[in-house]
């Protein structure tokens, strides 16, 4: 979509202060004062202490504490944890450094007491960049939309992403790349977020093979990052579509793995729509190289030139849930450019079940 054709489109920004670059965990203690945080709690996982710690170390006096309790999927017990943390420790704000897990508890708990978040990112998954929280209670995914969710500041520092596994930049940038495609083709894109979009999938399809032959590089992790954050911007610019609602329905019943899903699903999700979306389909295709080629195509190399798994099945989803599947994926659907049919959202759940080339 270009604006000069007479096309009509709403552009909403949100509000985002992002400090950018390698060493830039060194800004931590500037962003929280500017954020006025006198105690920061400091969010992670119990994989990343290092990472808290390297926070405690950057914050001095204005570090209350770590609770590195964060888990997928934002249960509430783990909440309701963290903000008893946060009042034993006299904390008037948060600073969540780690993956979507961990920056989604950062929001559960900005969201409850309306405290400050500087968010630090350490992988691709782009949730800093959304105004919104999914939750768990008692088994039970819910989704709120709201802009008390959105970090107020966000520090993406390149050097914390060179030990983010091999298998998981793989799998994390093309869960990025996902939020990007589905922008290209959603009901209410515009060309400000297509932007974004075309930038996002051609910085990170670039980086990711590199990233999988020398983690370490740190150009191809800086493009990454870079490509990563805009990807987020799309996911939380415009609604998402048949994509993300296979995924969620994957990850939500089955309890299949998030990013990995995404990666199996994409390039399916893209053969469905190719028909119904050239446009958007034309943006893929050059953002990865491969101008007037096939998007669906490219994307399912890009998963292998990563070493990404390709089918459902190797991710754990049993041959007998496919019919389930699909009908769950065509119920309470998300808004889509070609209309859900089930025959054929069955087939193409069959196709990704086994990791044949996208049709
Ligand atoms: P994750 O946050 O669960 O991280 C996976 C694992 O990798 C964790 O153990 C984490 O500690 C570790 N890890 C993260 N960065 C690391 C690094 N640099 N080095 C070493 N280990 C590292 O995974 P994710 O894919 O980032 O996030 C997935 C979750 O985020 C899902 O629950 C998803 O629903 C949610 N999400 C929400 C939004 C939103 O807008 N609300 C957007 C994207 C994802």
């Amino acid at each position: 979509m270009i604006p000069g054709d007479g096309q009509r489109f709403t552009y909403t920004g949100l509000p985002a202060r992002v400090v950018f670059g390698a060493g830039t965990l060194a800004r931590a203690r500037d962003e929280v004062e500017r954020l006025a945080i006198t105690r920061a709690l400091i969010l992670t996982t119990p994989s990343q202490i290092a990472h808290g710690q390297a926070v405690v170390d950057c914050l001095g006096d204005r570090a209350a504490g770590v609770f590195n309790g964060a888990v997928m999927h934002t249960p509430v017990e783990v909440t309701r944890a963290a903000l008893d943390a946060l009042r034993g420790a006299g904390a008037d704000g948060v600073v969540a450094i780690g993956g979507g897990s961990t920056i989604g508890l950062g929001k559960a708990i900005a969201v409850r007491t309306g405290v400050p978040q500087l968010a630090i990112p350490t992988t691709y998954a782009g949730s800093e960049m959304t105004p919104v929280l999914g939750e768990t209670e008692a088994g039970v995914k819910t989704t709120r939309r709201s802009l008390d969710v959105l970090p107020e500041a966000v520090i993406y520092d390149v050097e914390l992403t060179l030990g983010l596994p091999a298998a998981l930049s793989g799998t994390s940038g093309i869960n990025a790349i996902a939020h990007a495609v589905e922008a290209l083709y959603a009901r209410d894109g515009n060309p400000i977020t297509s932007l974004m979009a075309e930038h996002g999938i051609a910085a990170l399809a670039r980086a990711l093979p590199a990233i999988a032959a020398d983690p370490v590089d740190r150009a191809a992790r800086g493009d990454a990052l870079y490509g990563a954050w805009l990807c987020g911007v799309c996911l939380g610019a415009v609604g998402m579509a048949l994509h993300h609602k296979l995924c969620h329905v994957l990850g939500g019943t089955f309890g299949l793995p998030h990013a990995e899903t995404h990666t199996v699903v994409l390039p399916h999700a893209v053969a469905y729509n190719a028909p119904a979306a050239p446009e958007a389909m034309g943006r893929i295709a050059r953002a990865l190289g491969l101008e007037g080629g096939d998007a669906a195509g490219g994307l399912h190399d890009l998963a292998a030139a990563v070493g990404a798994p390709r089918s459902l099945a190797e991710l754990g989803l049993p041959a007998d849930g496919l019919d389930r599947a699909a009908d769950l994926a065509v119920q309470n659907p998300y808004a889509n450019p070609r209309p859900l049919e089930r025959a054929a959202i069955r087939a193409l759940l069959e196709r990704a079940f086994t990791g044949a080339r996208p049709e």
